[in-house]
């Protein structure tokens, strides 16, 4: 209750605190209204730009880190988006990369206020599973060069939790809570570089082109505190990706784009991330 209290106060909160708010988050001893008291308190009161280093790094720290074999080096790319309706574009770029020989291990999330998710996309494809143990992931990407996973007990177990009560407590459009989902999962990934699609419009998460690049700048300072090489394209969303919307959908246009189809802005998006 002390932290919530110093949040909701507008006071600035300790690295060791955000520690102890991530445990509280990570181990269960924190309560499911403590824990939305929290996330309501940072959305409305913001966070400085140490505190929101703090939130990712321990987020990051609350599950295992991925590692690699150090042929992979340099390699290992991803791309993550802020959301947005109809966005299928880490379904079509994920395999892209790998076909140019990259290894993309993407940890990805499910639906988030009104924009989609890349796993419940994915699990509209019967029989596909997206829990992966770190070992599993590395055999797949031996063998496809990229998978698509979701946060577990072992990989961004904070952001499991977080998430899905940003998901239902109002509090998905806040700039700190954003920057510390995408990269603590990414954290985790131990990249070597990171392209982020910060999106604006009435069907993202931020309305504006002035707030969407303040959340570019806030992921792309974050990402190279934590030694990734980010970059970050700003793109418009004011009405859906490509023609379709709807999970199973999403996956068939996806195809459409990796077989050399599929409708020119999703060509095109998918083009420039890559
Ligand atoms: N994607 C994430 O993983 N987290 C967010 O908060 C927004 C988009």
């Amino acid at each position: 209750p002390a932290l919530i209290r110093k949040k909701r106060d507008g006071e600035q909160l300790e690295e060791e605190e955000i520690q102890s708010f991530v445990r509280g988050v990570t181990e269960g001893t924190a309560q499911q209204g403590q824990i939305g008291a929290m996330l309501m308190a940072i959305r409305l009161r913001g966070m400085d730009a140490a505190e929101t280093l703090a939130l990712t790094r321990a987020m990051a720290a609350s599950g295992r880190s991925l590692a690699w074999p150090p042929a992979w080096r340099g390699l290992l790319v991803d791309k993550h988006s802020t959301g947005g309706v109809g966005d299928k574009v880490s379904l079509a770029l994920a395999p892209a990369l790998a076909a140019c020989g990259c290894k993309v291990p993407m940890i990805s999330g499910r639906g988030l206020g009104h924009t989609g998710g890349t796993l419940d996309k994915l699990e509209a494809i019967p029989g596909f599973c997206v829990s992966q143990s770190p070992e599993q992931i590395q055999s797949i990407l031996e063998r496809v060069g990229c998978c698509i996973v979701g946060q577990s007990e072992e990989l961004a177990p904070a952001d499991r939790v977080l998430y899905s009560l940003r998901d239902v407590t109002a509090t998905v459009d806040s700039l700190p809570l954003i920057t510390a989902s995408i990269l603590s999962k990414k954290a985790a990934e131990q990249l070597s570089a990171l392209v982020l699609d910060v999106k604006f419009g009435s069907a993202a998460l931020y309305p504006t082109q002035e707030s969407a690049r303040e959340l570019a700048h806030s992921l792309v300072a974050v990402g190279e505190q934590l030694g990734i090489r980010t970059a970050a394209v700003l793109s418009r969303m004011d009405e859906p990706l490509g023609r379709c919307v709807g999970n199973s959908l999403e996956v068939l246009e996806a195809l459409e784009c990796l077989e050399g189809g599929g409708p020119p802005d999703l060509r095109e998006l998918v083009v420039a991330l890559g």
